[in-house]
């Protein structure tokens, strides 16, 4: 997702370097040992005079090995908010089961591995995760908003991107409203009682943190089918014709990924207007864009771009870790980068990354830390300038490190491997090393594992037809292995230098006809450093 404009950093420091051997490392969330959850169905009512949900949920579990306890999450009530469970079901018996620390735990009546389902009923009001609320312009409206982990305020699952599964919605809700959710539309009953139900399915397999439901008075039009997939705008109503205008675009960036990536996902490509924490939140095929991005003047591109990008990177190739969640984030903020750059040039390229660079420096003044920081265990603070910006500048490294072709097959090949599956950081090297031939293990710790980047102090002088440069890393920490190109400027024209640098300071001496007018370093935006004085 993009991060609300004024979000703060928080703040987090990280003394010791971070070697390779954690590489294997989990976050804190408690797995389950052998039920992997197949598919999801939640059946919800929603109504009009008061907050609460009243959910049933069929859960499909295949046990691998032998049936153990497992367990799902679901915020329990306290006071106001949270759900209580009315029932639980293994098949048609009720099951045995806990409900403690918003945690619930079913055993399993025998130990046999065959497929299962358990259903879950529920009811309460939802402090966070379902936004009841109403819209900008006055309209009562739910939304999903889920993304880390508030899936389990009103969705009884397994709350963690590890374990992903194919998601059903049948919502039930007054008649007035319009209903959208991750998904295929395969259902819309009117009981003659003033309820609709709308049904949405989709079975690529989905992580909680981008399922979500839009409930409220929509506009909405197809915008277009890219290779049969639709691409539709939901905007509220007073907003129509700027919103189908601003959303218009989501065709051009889907087409442009499939066509470089690989398949798309999923069943259809909704872009919503929505409450939101978030500037935009990726959901599996239904993207949540906040309410003011619909302002008829095609503002929100670079967003739509990143959000789409999400749906290979982190929706359908899935972090297994939250400590990895750059290989979401870091691969929509460059991958939002290169369609721009497909649409308007290299000149944006760089200008992005150029403004990125700032805000790498600003937020390493503060927060000392690698990109992987296994440190962290609150998924919220994953979040940060390390794990987009400086993160996209380092698949911009590795691109220009492997040249254009080799970097577009290796993420086709990745993507073509981890399509609807979990990923690490390691299967990611191992894709781009197979693929180049190269080994990357130098590469990937310095600028994923090791916090900050070259800090450079830089000189030069001619002297009868010898031009030498002093390149000095200031660094404390690591020396950094990297090419750095110098453009030489002789007589108005820009010769482009490579320095191979893999020592604290060395002097290159390249012979060259005239004296240079100047020199500038790295004038094409390929390497993540900083000039020192
Ligand atoms: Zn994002």
């Amino acid at each position: 997702m993009r991060r609300p404009i004024h979000k703060k950093y928080s703040l987090f420091f990280v003394p010791v370097l971070l070697s390779m051997n954690l590489i294997g490392a989990q976050d804190a969330y408690q797995r389950n040992s052998s039920a992997d959850i197949q598919g999801y169905i939640f059946n919800l009512s929603l109504n009009d005079s008061t907050d609460q949900i009243n959910g049933e949920a069929e859960i499909t579990v295949n046990f691998k090995d032998k049936a153990d306890a497992f367990t799902l999450d679901l915020i329990a009530k306290s006071d106001t908010f949270g759900m209580e469970i009315t029932h639980i079901f293994e098949s048609d018996k009720t099951a045995n089961y806990s409900f403690e620390n918003s945690k619930i735990t079913i055993t399993p009546a025998s130990d046999s591995t065959k497929l299962r389902t358990f259903t879950i009923g529920y009811r309460g009001i939802p402090e966070r995760g379902l936004v009841i609320d109403t819209t900008k312009f006055g309209q009562r409206s739910f939304f999903g908003d889920n993304w880390p982990n508030l899936a389990r305020h009103w969705l009884p699952s397994v709350d963690h991107p590890y374990d992903k599964a194919s998601i059903e919605f049948r919502i039930t809700a007054p008649e007035h409203y319009d209903v959208v959710a991750t998904g295929e539309k395969i259902e819309e009953s009117y009981f003659g009682n003033g309820l609709k139900l709308t049904t949405y399915k989709e079975p690529a397999p989905v992580a909680m943190k981008v399922v979500t439901i839009g409930v409220t008075q929509f506009a909405s039009r197809l915008l277009d089918e890219v290779y049969d997939i639709p691409v539709t705008a939901w905007v509220y109503p007073e907003n129509r014709l700027d919103g189908f205008a601003d959303y218009s675009v989501a065709s051009e960036v889907l087409k442009y990924f499939i066509d470089n990536i690989g398949p798309y996902s999923y069943a259809k490509l909704a872009n919503m207007q929505a409450k939101t924490q978030w500037g935009g939140l990726e959901n599996a095929g239904t993207i949540s864009y906040f309410e003011n991005s619909v302002t008829g003047k095609n503002e929100v591109e670079g967003l739509i771009a990143h959000e789409i990008a999400h749906q290979w990177f982190g929706n359908s190739a899935t972090e297994n870790d939250w400590n990895h969640v750059w290989l979401s984030e870091g691969f929509a903020t460059y991958f939002a980068i290169l369609y721009q750059e497909s649409v308007y040039g290299d000149k944006k390229r760089k200008e992005e990354l150029e403004l990125d660079r700032k805000q790498i420096f600003e937020y390493y003044g503060k927060n000392p830390s690698p990109i992987i920081d296994l440190s962290i265990t609150d998924p919220m603070k994953v979040l940060s300038v390390n794990s987009y910006q400086k993160a996209s500048w380092v698949l911009n490294m590795l691109r220009h490190k492997l040249g254009d072709g080799v970097f577009w097959d290796g993420i086709r090949t990745y993507y073509k491997r981890f399509q609807n599956a979990n990923v690490m950081t390691a299967d990611f090297k191992k894709v781009m090393e197979e693929v180049s031939g190269t080994n990357l293990k130098a590469f990937f710790e310095q600028w994923l594992y090791t916090k900050g980047y070259p800090e450079i102090k830089w000189d030069w002088s001619y002297r009868k037809g010898q031009l030498a440069i002093t390149i000095e890393q200031r660094q404390k920490h690591h020396i950094f292995q990297f090419p750095l190109e110098v453009g030489v400027i002789t007589n108005g024209k820009m010769e482009t230098k490579t320095l191979q640098i893999e020592e604290i300071s060395k002097t290159f001496e390249i012979p060259v006809t005239d004296r240079p007018d100047a020199l500038i370093l790295d004038p094409e935006s390929w390497l993540l450093f900083e000039v020192k004085k």
